[in-house]
């Protein structure tokens, strides 16, 4: 039976997704217009700062600190968290449906759903691999490592699938815990490792890689996974003690009427956030892709654009029309494994130690209104 959740006024901005898009636009909005009701649905307990996920692995960091309940985040800023899945989306009718068979209207509508990781239809990946986004995730591998690190065989091998920043960062921080216990192989389809990185951290993620004895598998494409084996298009094959799969995600969206893309497609939106031909909808972050040259699928973009949504819902109260939506980039940082990293942005250019004690010290500290975001880095930086 469906039951209608009655909004908490005409003015309402319902946000869907609580990732980082979500999460800071909903932060934003509190923040910029505290007269206005916001409501966010996320079906997950907790919200996960991802890339804190490798320290939470290596236990460098806590489940608190890399992954807040959304009670303890909203409870006190008056936005109002319904724990629960959205599936379907009547623009029209300006209403949608959850996964619990709830209704909810709203004024205006926020997406920020992410992505799903993408198998590429190859067969055996959704059975036999990991994925490495949530605290769920972090536990199975653990288990795994601490498997690993007891057992005496000489060749056991743990495959990570894609060599971009997840893939290369997992690398460094498994050997690490590996203790050599496990051999660590790195499968990237493309000629190189971090394509889109800059050359001083693809330098230094290559060092990395190899003083840790990572053997790096360039051009070699997955054809099949299973429990104990991947097969590769050449014709070869790798027995392997656990896969990591890091080679890809598409944009995942609740069914929308009219529908707005095919599967898999992000929403396309206009320079200000709103969706094409939707006044009252904006979209954000990996869901969302503006034009044929979008911004960066990272934390960084989805965080800057959930304060441009908060700008733009102010603008349009006003009777102005929203500015275009500007990306500044303020670098990459990249974690190599326990107590390593290498920065460049932010002025600086820096490997090591320190790289590694101000990504995340930076990290944790841009949470803006997050007061444990904030406890966790001074707790971060009295413990050094
Ligand atoms: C391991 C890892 C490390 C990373 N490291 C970095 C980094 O160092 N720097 C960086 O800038 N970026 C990093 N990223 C990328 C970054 O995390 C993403 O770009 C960012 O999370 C995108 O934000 P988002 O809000 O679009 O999506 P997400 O943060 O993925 O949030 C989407 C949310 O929507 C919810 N949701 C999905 N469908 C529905 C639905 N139907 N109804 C309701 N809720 C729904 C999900 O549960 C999820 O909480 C990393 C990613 C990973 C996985």
């Amino acid at each position: 039976m469906f039951m209608t959740i009655p909004s908490p006024s005409p003015e309402a901005v319902v946000i869907v997704g609580g990732g980082f898009g979500g999460l800071f636009s909903a932060l934003a909005i509190t923040a910029r217009l505290p007269d206005r009701p916001v409501v966010l649905i996320e079906p997950q307990e907790h919200f996960h700062f991802q890339p804190l996920l490798y320290e939470l692995l290596s236990g460098e960091l806590q489940p608190w600190e890399v992954a807040p309940t959304y009670r303890e985040l909203l409870s006190s800023r008056g936005i109002c968290w319904i724990q629960d899945r959205v599936t379907t989306i009547n623009l029209a009718g300006q209403e949608l449906t959850t996964a619990s068979a709830d209704r909810l209207t709203w004024s205006d509508l926020v997406l920020a759903t992410g992505t799903e990781p993408n198998d590429f239809g190859i067969p055996g990946v959704r059975e036999h691999a990991f994925g490495f986004r949530n605290l769920k995730d972090v536990t199975h591998l653990r288990e795994r490592v601490q498997d690993l690190r007891q057992q005496h065989e000489k060749d056991a091998a743990l495959v990570i699938v894609g060599a971009g920043p997840t893939g290369c960062e997992l690398a460094c921080k498994l050997a690490d815990l590996l203790g050599g216990s496990a051999r660590i192989h790195l499968v990237e389809r493309g000629p190189g490792i971090l394509p889109r990185s800059t050359a001083f951290n693809r330098e230094r993620a290559t060092a990395a890689l190899e003083r840790r004895q990572v053997c790096l598998h360039l051009d070699t494409a997955v054809s099949r996974v299973d429990k104990d084996r991947v097969s590769f298009n050449d014709g070869s094959s790798l027995r392997h003690h656990g896969l990591i799969w890091s080679a890809g995600s598409r944009p995942s969206l609740p069914r929308t009427e009219p529908p707005q893309t095919k599967p898999g497609e992000a929403l396309s939106i206009a320079a200000d956030l709103r969706v094409l031909g939707q006044e009252h909808v904006y979209a954000l972050g990996d869901c969302a892709r503006y034009g044929d040259d979008p911004w960066p699928a990272t934390a960084q973009v989805a965080m800057q654009q959930g304060d441009a949504i908060a700008a733009a819902l102010s603008a349009v109260g006003q009777g102005q029309d929203p500015e275009p939506f500007q990306f500044q980039d303020l670098g990459e940082m990249l974690s190599l494994g326990v107590g390593d990293a290498t920065l460049t942005g932010l002025g600086i250019t820096l490997a090591g130690p320190l790289a590694f004690r101000i990504r995340r010290a930076t990290y944790l500290t841009r949470m803006p209104g997050l007061s444990l975001g904030l406890r966790s880095a001074g707790a971060w930086l009295l413990n050094r």
